[in-house]
């Protein structure tokens, strides 16, 4: 057996959505809207499904896809892509990344990883032989820091995952420190494989800045995104990569021997979604910021240090200040057992050096769900 899957724990999503299936609790863990999602890119699925597009879909994506990912991507950031060459549809953004490490890693690279990183980078890293260099990020502002970064390369630094917006922390890149990174990326040669797939979950009118558009960054960047999260529909894994085409015709190679194929009615509703109004991105932001503040306000109220989300469907409580004698592991537990309301801890994202002290909640709820959640944890701090 390989021992890098062997001795790997299920996905600290999964055990908790398990928990509280199992313990009847609320599930603010693992990241879903309870939103059903935009009736009409639904239906556009259905009709699909119904009336055609049932078989095999050419290898790279539907053709409308790629040309709507371009297009998109153009309309909101400025970026030219050529569709054909420079655009690829994979079955969500976990392939993505899969193939995008596997197809560029060749053994002994060394690739710098930003913890609290997305559990499923480091695996396929090890995989493909290469050696991830941690480079530790911390509240309450998670910044990139780049004096770090810089002590993190060596002649052997091929690659950089950045994940922006960055799932846990809830943070949305400023520009200075995406310029720092794309000037760093330049100076030791370094491609960048950009997990963005909460691209359009931020807010409080803030700009979501892909580093591919930095100058001198558009020929070392593979751009990912993910349709489950544009459009709350978490379940579709419908992703996109977006590279030059020296990078992408290799990424096809990885992509064809994982999945081959991604599905292709989901695929039309999907190219559908992308083409919608800005009105639709807008309100989708401003309804989700209000679940936000209706979680973040409930949890200050009852005397949680909330972290203000700039970004994604998370909300993060960093217990530090109260001085509690527990890790978030032990507070999650001891949450859901106790209290019925699952949360992630966030050193679950962390390999070495552990920030042990922050936990993550998913604000992406009815309101009903989020007051009776924050009325079950009204108890926690005082009992
Ligand atoms: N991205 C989601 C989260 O962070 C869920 C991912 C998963 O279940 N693998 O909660």
């Amino acid at each position: 057996m390989n021992k890098i899957f062997a001795g790997l724990p299920n996905t600290i999503f999964d055990v908790m959505s398990q928990a509280a299936r199992d313990l009847n609790a609320i599930n603010l863990g693992q990241g879903f809207p309870e939103d059903p999602g935009p009736l009409d890119v639904r239906e556009k699925a259905a009709d699909a499904v119904l009336n055609g597009y049932n078989q095999y879909p050419s290898m790279m994506g539907i053709p409308e896809l790629r040309n709507a990912v371009a297009k998109h991507y153009a309309h909101w950031h400025g970026l030219k892509l050529e569709p054909m060459s420079e655009v690829m549809i994979t079955s969500g953004a976990t392939e993505a990344l899969t193939g995008a490490i596997l197809g560029l890693v060749e053994p002994g690279d060394e690739v710098l990883v930003f913890q609290p990183m997305y559990d499923s980078y480091v695996p396929i890293i090890r995989l493909a032989g290469g050696i991830p260099k941690f480079i530790r990020l911390e509240p309450p502002h998670w910044l990139l820091p780049e004096e770090a970064i810089r002590k993190a390369i060596t002649p052997k630094t091929k690659y950089v995952i950045f994940n922006n917006p960055l799932n846990p922390a809830a943070v949305v890149y400023p520009r200075d420190n995406i310029e720092m990174l794309a000037r760093i990326c330049q100076e030791f040669d370094l491609i960048a494989i950009c997990d963005e797939v909460w691209e359009h979950v931020v807010f409080d009118r803030r700009d979501h800045i892909p580093l591919i558009t930095i100058p001198g960054m558009r020929e070392r960047t593979v751009k990912i995104g993910s349709a489950g999260k544009i459009f709350g529909l978490t379940g579709w894994k419908i992703g996109f990569v977006c590279a030059a085409p020296h990078i992408l015709r290799v990424l096809t190679k990885s992509h064809q021997f994982i999945t081959f194929t991604t599905a292709p009615n989901l695929q039309v509703a999907v190219a559908y979604g992308l083409g919608k109004a800005d009105d639709y991105f807008i309100k989708m932001r401003a309804d989700l910021a209000r679940s936000r503040d209706r979680l973040s306000d409930g949890l200050s109220q009852i005397g949680f240090p909330v972290l203000k989300s700039q970004g994604t469907y998370f909300v993060n409580v960093d217990l530090a200040p109260l001085g509690l004698n527990e890790t978030d592991e032990a507070f999650c537990k001891r949450l859901v057992h106790e209290h019925k309301v699952a949360a992630i801890p966030v050193s679950a994202f962390y390999e070495q050096d552990h920030v042990t002290s922050v936990l993550r909640f998913c604000f992406s709820k009815k309101d009903e769900t989020l007051d009776t959640a924050l009325e079950r944890l009204s108890h926690v701090l005082h009992a």
